[in-house]
């Protein structure tokens, strides 16, 4: 269910309209998304009609989604197009984030629809504000899951026999759940043949969880077992590695 909704949560904003161009904007025109509805309460329910919540049962509230370009490091950066972060280099990612319009010197004024500032009468801007579930891309090259507590995971293979994961939370943060354990149990070797083991990945100090699996390497099938807190069950995921996982490139250009 949280995948699927997720999968409309992309396809909304690809629908596209255009905003009215204005005489002082400097940069091209950005597209209009369209009015979409979400519970306050979980991001990941997106409709194009207003209703309740599936889970919930609270009312929707109405956004704009807007797909931009953004720095994993710096989610403030909002650029239309592909590009590198002005701050650090990396090269932007695909997220989505909510639109609306607010006034140059009234910041309090919140909506969604471009105009005037009801107060000073200036011409509203774009606000682009960050989404639980927003950004879904791999930080570390690896692959990158949504997990059903709102968490996420991502699982690399960066070298032969390393396999590394990472815990994000819904705003694709990362960080070390106490409770957290996880391991491998299943590697298949490149003629699909399987061997179950149980290779615990062991918390570091640089906030990801490492397992050392002798005689891995590309291409890598592992299966990982996660218990994201002590008392709940071990979920399994599943990983096919056709190269070692690199870590995003940093172009300093300045
Ligand atoms: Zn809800
Ligand atoms: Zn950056
Ligand atoms: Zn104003
Ligand atoms: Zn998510």
């Amino acid at each position: 269910m949280h995948r699927r909704s997720f999968i409309v949560a992309l396809a909304g904003p690809l629908a596209l309209s255009v905003f009215p161009r204005r005489s002082s904007a400097s940069q091209t025109p950005a597209p209009l998304p369209p009015v979409s509805f979400s519970c306050p309460m979980h991001a990941e329910v997106v409709e194009d009609k207003a209703g309740k919540c599936p889970i919930c049962g609270m009312t929707l509230a109405p956004v704009r989604l807007a797909l931009v370009w953004s720095c994993t490091l710096h989610p403030d950066v909002t650029r239309q197009q592909p590009g590198v972060c002005p701050r650090c280099g990396r090269d932007l990612l695909r997220v989505t984030k909510a639109l609306t319009f607010t006034c140059p010197v009234h910041r309090k004024i919140d909506v969604l629809d471009p105009g005037r500032c009801p107060i000073c009468k200036r011409t509203l801007i774009a606000r682009y504000t960050i989404r639980p579930h927003g950004d879904h891309n791999p930080r570390h090259g690896g692959s990158f899951f949504m997990v059903s507590n709102n968490w996420h995971l991502e699982v690399t293979h960066p070298a032969a026999s390393v396999f590394r994961l990472y815990v994000y939370d819904q705003y694709s943060k990362p960080f070390s759940p106490p409770g957290l354990t996880a391991r491998v149990t299943e590697t298949a070797d490149p003629s699909g043949k399987r061997a179950e083991i149980s290779i615990p990945f062991a918390r570091t100090s640089r906030g990801y969880y490492e397992a050392r699996v002798p005689n891995a390497a590309t291409p890598a099938t592992i299966a990982a077992k996660v218990r994201f807190e002590p008392a709940d069950k071990e979920y399994r995921f599943d990983f096919i590695f056709p190269d070692y996982s690199k870590e995003p490139s940093v172009r300093k250009s300045r």
